[in-house]
């Protein structure tokens, strides 16, 4: 049975440059802290996928650290700055939003948006320390003006964490572009390897050590470096960013799914909002009978068609989705609200699946 994989929000299939530098790199038996010829080969891998990210963040690589994925990046971060106020989106993924270091929420609007006014308030009220908020959403696509939101957080003299876990390989954009004091990324949301993830920081910054022990990442993150993972980020960024106005073009497919959704009285959240090409949250709830996200989920899966619903990151628990409840959408919009999450693998035929499956399903 044809299969349409529609959720590259919560992972992305392996690219085929990634399999194969992970392969080379597994081949090579040396620790890269070694000083002979296998340690030197095990280094040099690292080394050539801190240069690319390096490149195409247009920072140095000193300031890049690898880590196990974002989940840890985030978590880092936010742990510097403990005891500190922090302030963070309401609609931020769960490594930041439900992190064990006490923080504040900044509201958004119904679209998703930041509220600046607001934010621009709590920082007036008292000192920050850290600012942590997400460039692109991860069950919406929507996609915030870091820029403009880094002039506020500065004015103050506060410091800008972002998560661009999900605005890699999907929009173009530098270190320097977006002001960010920390970015985040993982592997595995541009077709990389699970357990690879980096952070990059503006430069001159003090990072203090996270995990300590041994000397590697500079005594930042201590442990034996994972080094086809890291080979395989390196090498599926690269790629997945020389993409990205191949993956722009997803916007044709999601402009024609959105039209269906619409004229059928099915709400889109953050429709109103700058969005990535592939994103679409939608809800199947007009009334208190709308079927919960979870037996729709199963019907589409039945249907061959994998979706989401709210989080994939927590799927598995039936819980109305956070970041909409923060945008203040209609528990009944909620309830049986639905992810869908192109990527590079995308056809027409996918498209074509979906909405017969979702023709199906509506009944
Ligand atoms: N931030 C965002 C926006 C994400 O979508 C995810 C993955 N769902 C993470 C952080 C966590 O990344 P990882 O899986 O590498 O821990």
């Amino acid at each position: 049975m044809a299969r349409a994989y529609l959720d590259h929000n919560a992972t992305t299939p392996l690219r085929d440059c990634a399999r194969i530098a992970m392969m080379n790199a597994m081949a090579i038996n040396g620790n890269a802290s070694s000083i002979h010829g296998e340690g030197r080969s095990a280094r040099k891998l690292v080394e050539d996928a801190r240069r690319t990210l390096a490149d195409i963040f247009d920072v140095t690589t000193g300031q890049i650290i690898f880590t196990s994925g974002a989940t840890e990046a985030n978590n880092a971060i936010l742990n510097i700055y403990r005891g500190q106020r922090i302030l963070v989106g309401s609609t931020e993924h769960a490594s930041v939003a439900a992190c064990d270091v006490p923080h504040e929420f900044i509201p958004v609007d119904v679209h998703g948006i930041i509220r600046t006014d607001v934010l621009d308030e709590m920082l007036r009220a008292g000192t920050v320390g850290l600012v942590s908020i997400m460039y692109v959403n991860n069950e919406t696509g929507v996609m915030q003006d870091i820029a403009a939101i880094a002039d506020i957080v500065h004015k103050y003299g506060a410091l800008l964490h972002v998560d661009c876990v999900q605005a890699l390989g999907r929009i173009t954009f530098t270190r320097e572009a977006i002001k960010a004091d920390f970015i985040t990324l993982s592997a595995h949301k541009i077709g990389g390897p699970f357990g690879a993830g980096a952070i990059i920081m503006k430069a001159g910054m003090v990072m203090t050590p996270f995990i300590t022990g041994g000397g590697q990442e500079k005594r930042m993150r201590a442990g034996t470096e994972n080094i086809p993972a890291i080979s395989g980020l390196g090498t599926a960024c690269a790629e997945a960013v020389n993409e990205i106005s191949e993956f722009q073009k997803l916007e044709i497919y999601r402009a024609h799914i959105e039209a269906a959704l619409l004229e059928n009285g099915y709400p889109v959240f953050g429709h109103g909002a700058s969005r990535v090409s592939n994103t679409i949250c939608f809800s199947y709830g007009k009334n208190d009978n709308a079927k919960d996200a979870q037996t729709l989920l199963m019907a589409f899966d039945l249907g061959g068609v994998a979706l989401s619903s709210g989080s994939a990151c927590s799927s598995g628990t039936v819980q109305d989705s956070r970041v909409l409840k923060a945008m203040g959408a209609d528990p009944i919009h909620t309830r049986s609200a639905l992810r869908l999450s192109m990527g590079y693998t995308t056809t027409k035929q996918d498209v074509d699946l979906f909405l017969k499956i979702w023709d199906k399903v509506r009944g």
